[in-house]
């Protein structure tokens, strides 16, 4: 008995720490994640009241086609519900787009450092990944044109980019479209659009509306607050789509994160009030850091990249015995910084109030003295 070789070349996740591990590790009462890239508000509460009425129906199967949903996207975004697959997470849509494209000795394009379940699902393929490292923190699309070899499949692009939350501009998405084959499928993962200020926003609905290569990739899992549900979309040709769905399993998609979704759609003033706050909180963010002559990348998205240098693990530890969980660089490809999520107002002051004292003590002053 013997797993398929090339299983061996996966990554193992390393997930941020939870809550309890830490609450506990270091005898806290109260513990902030600021990990993951969770909408720390949570969902819109109207939501959450139709989370707990659908709690009566689970004894029956989910819908297989997510019909309800489909047509309230279809109607949202003006294409039809062929045009729209719905997975148990983006990250469920990722693995999807791998099985259908990627066979053995094939690869697909990224970034580097990028999100990791572009690579984990084309490896579990039997392909290979091409990394196009980031140029001075940004994506370089030409340069990711210039990777692709006869092999490429797929390009993955991540727009606003995470880790770094920077972004991919219409100009560069335009020549890119351009320049890929129309044999290569072109991923656009867009699970932090909605932080974006519209003016920034690529129309990209609008290209997959010409072009039969291109998916969109959105999710309910950030700006939406409802991660725990794991419940994301995609919009493309109907010939991608169709190939989608023959691998997906009858029941992906659980039936509370379908009736969640929908009134999470139909909330949108929700979702503009916790973009505002976002922006608002990450200019207090900048403004504190700049103060203290502390680097960072500015951030389309919810979290921000921060700079700390060789003492990151350190600095890390010395967050967590204060009660912040953040994610090294280290862990994302994005060494010498950290990266943290943009939290409620109360907890971003508090953090910021720790964060640069134990800068000023590990990394200023190189030793640690009462953090
Ligand atoms: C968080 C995130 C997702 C969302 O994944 P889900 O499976 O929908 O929770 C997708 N792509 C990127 C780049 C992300 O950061």
């Amino acid at each position: 008995m013997r797993a398929n070789p090339w299983i061996f070349n996966l990554p193992e996740y390393v997930p941020g720490k939870t809550i309890e591990e830490v609450k506990k590790k270091y005898n806290l009462k109260t513990v902030y994640k600021l990990a993951s890239n969770e909408n720390i508000w949570g969902p819109a509460p109207q939501v959450l009241k139709c989370i707990e009425k659908t709690v009566n129906e689970i004894n029956y199967y989910p819908d297989s086609y997510c019909r309800d949903l489909k047509e309230k996207l279809s109607l949202k975004y003006n294409v039809s519900p062929d045009n729209i697959i719905v997975g148990n997470g983006t990250d469920e849509i990722i693995g999807f787009i791998a099985d259908c494209f990627i066979c053995i000795g094939q690869n697909a394009v990224v970034f580097d450092p990028t999100f990791s379940t572009y690579e984990k699902s084309v490896l579990k393929c039997g392909g290979k990944v091409i990394k196009v490292p980031l140029e001075n923190l940004r994506q370089n699309v030409v340069s990711m044109v210039d990777a692709i070899d006869t092999k490429t499949k797929i390009i993955f692009l991540t727009n606003p980019h995470n880790p770094t939350g920077t972004n991919i501009t219409e100009d560069e998405f335009k020549s890119l479209v351009k320049d890929v084959s129309g044999d290569i499928l072109i991923v656009v993962d867009e699970a932090y659009y909605e932080y974006m200020p519209p003016e920034d926003r690529v129309d990209t609905l609008n290209y997959v509306r010409k072009h039969d290569n291109l998916i969109i990739l959105r999710t309910f899992s950030k700006i939406y607050g409802l991660a725990g549900l794991r419940i994301g979309y995609g919009i493309s040709s109907s010939k991608v789509i169709s190939a989608l769905n023959r691998v997906r399993l009858p029941f992906n998609v659980n039936s509370m994160a379908q009736k969640a979704a929908l009134v999470a759609l139909e909330n949108d003033s929700y979702v503009e009030e916790i973009r505002k706050k976002v922006i608002a909180e990450k200019e207090k963010f900048y403004k504190v850091l700049k103060n203290c002559g502390i680097e960072f990348i500015e951030s389309y998205a919810n979290f921000v990249c921060i700079k700390v240098g060789d003492k990151t693990k350190k600095i890390v530890e010395e967050l967590l015995k204060k009660g912040f969980i953040v994610r090294p660089g280290e862990n994302l490809g994005l060494p010498g910084y950290i990266r943290v999520t943009i939290s409620l107002p109360e907890i971003n002051d508090m953090f910021l109030e720790a964060f640069t004292r134990i800068y000023r003590n590990v990394v200023e002053h190189a030793y640690i003295k009462d953090v």
